[in-house]
């Protein structure tokens, strides 16, 4: 029977081998040096924030590993003998393998910064670091103000969980505008004024130059390229990830920025494969990086390779882009492509509608010269994904999606609706007369 060992116990291994265990009666062990059971990473502010236990976010039971004949082991690989099949643990103990699955996840990113490796300066990523973040800032006494540098999605996570326990943020980020790397302006620009709103003391155009010791290895301030001292007991380092495979760097197993794979997944070593953060395609998927360091590519790789492993070979072909997220209290959705400005393609125009008051506003991409629906954003209203997905594969046009914008949409009851709004700026905006139809649950059904 075949034994197939996999590194990493986040969602990208843990949905391997629930698969795998749904196919076939193979030998399955997870290592993970990080926790003895799964948990899920995304819910690790609200742990922080009081909104829940970390045994909350663990999703199974404790007694499911056993019941499905899934052995962990807690332990740090070391090395990788891909000859011999086998790993070495940091314990000095070795494991061998059939088929080896590395889902080893990301690590926050360091620049060399002076200072980076004091005593109070973290990222936020693993339950160590939310353990950290604990005993480094309980509360705005122990912790007078920290600093956050990098600003992207877990950035602004950070600056909520600290804001939640009224310490007092200073966030520095290196963009003109709070990642307008990859939002249109105009959303960009929203969530500058909601940043402000929120009493963090947002910093554009800014970069960190060194953090300052204290004389017990503490840190005690930062400096910015502007020049200013900015006196802190915490920095927080939020400025990207990297996939965490620096213990493969002598495996023979190939690697750029991550671990180099084909679209089933595969190295280029036999009867080794990787997914999820740490997985590198050779070329990006349509308009995907080769690496996607988000939760849902990491379980659909996972749920493709366990297929393949169990003689299905299937290619991890992940459909149209989507995700989700949140910047403080206001949720933003995306399906298909809506690019920045940095990186608009030439084709691409946007439709964009701002609520005049709240933090609520819409970017619909389309082709300029046939009208294709491209992609779209939302701040503050919920859509639903089938429909955006169905849209996109039927390459429908804008006033299509205009036309039946009210079916898309997945607010709960009594909310307020601002379809009308959207339509009649569309209308205005592009000289169309567009009269939205009302929603109807059978046409939403017939796609659900
Ligand atoms: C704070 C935060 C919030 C996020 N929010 C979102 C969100 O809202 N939406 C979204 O799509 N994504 C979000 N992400 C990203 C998402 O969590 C990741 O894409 C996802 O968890 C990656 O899963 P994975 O299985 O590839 O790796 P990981 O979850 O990183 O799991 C890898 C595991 O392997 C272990 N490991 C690594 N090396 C070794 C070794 N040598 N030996 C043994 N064990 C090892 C690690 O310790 C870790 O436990 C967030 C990430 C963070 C940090």
């Amino acid at each position: 029977m075949d034994h197939i060992v996999i590194i990493g116990n986040g969602i990208s291994g843990v949905t391997l081998a629930r698969h795998i265990r749904k196919l076939s009666d193979k030998k399955i062990t997870i290592i993970s040096a990080e926790s003895d059971y799964f948990f899920s990473r995304t819910a690790l502010m609200y742990v922080y924030m009081g909104h829940m236990k970390f045994e909350h976010t663990q999703p199974y039971e404790n007694w499911f590993w056993k019941k499905n004949s899934i052995d962990l082991v807690n332990g740090f690989v070391e090395k990788v003998e891909t000859d011999a099949k086998k790993l070495v643990l940091k314990d000095g103990s070795s494991i061998s393998y059939d088929k080896l699955v590395i889902a080893t996840g990301s690590k926050p990113n360091k620049f060399g910064w002076s200072g980076q490796d004091l005593n109070g300066v973290q990222g936020l990523y693993s339950k160590q670091d939310l353990e950290l973040l604990e005993k480094n800032a309980p509360n705005n006494k122990v912790c007078n103000r920290a600093v956050i540098v990098g600003g992207g999605l877990i950035g602004i996570e950070m600056a909520e969980m600290l804001r939640s326990r009224e310490i007092p943020v200073t966030f520095l980020v290196r963009e003109k505008s709070f990642w307008n790397g990859v939002l249109p302006a105009g959303e960009s620009a929203m969530i500058n004024e909601h940043i402000l709103e929120h009493h963090i003391d947002l910093q554009l155009d800014t970069n960190l130059e060194k953090i300052i010791s204290d004389d017990n290895g503490r840190a005690k301030a930062v400096v910015t390229d502007k020049g200013e001292t900015i006196e802190c007991n915490v920095v927080g380092l939020t400025a990207g990830v990297t996939p965490n495979i620096d213990f493969l760097k002598d495996s023979g197993i190939e690697l750029g920025r991550g671990v180099k794979v084909n679209r089933f997944l595969e190295t280029n070593v036999k009867d080794v494969f990787a997914i999820g953060d740490c997985a590198e395609q050779h070329e990006g998927i349509g308009s995907r990086r080769p690496i996607e360091a988000v939760w849902y590519t990491g379980r659909m790789m996972g749920e493709a390779l366990a297929q393949t492993l169990c003689n299905k070979p299937r290619k991890y072909a992940p459909g149209h882009w989507f995700n989700s997220a949140k910047f403080l209290d206001v949720e933003y959705q995306t399906y298909g492509w809506v690019f920045s400005e940095r990186s608009k393609k030439d084709n691409e125009q946007h439709f964009h509608w701002r609520h005049p008051s709240e933090k609520i506003c819409i970017t619909v991409a389309f082709d300029k010269d046939n009208h294709q629906f491209l992609g779209l954003n939302t701040f503050g209203i919920r859509m639903r994904h089938e429909i955006f997905d169905q849209w996109l594969t039927e390459n429908r046009d804008i006033d299509h999606v205009m036309t039946y914008l009210r079916d898309a949409n997945f607010d709960p009851e009594f909310y307020k609706l601002y379809e009308e709004e959207i339509v009649a700026k569309y209308n205005a905006d592009f000289n169309k007369n567009i009269i939205p139809k009302k929603k109807s649950w059978k046409r939403i059904f017939s796609i659900a």
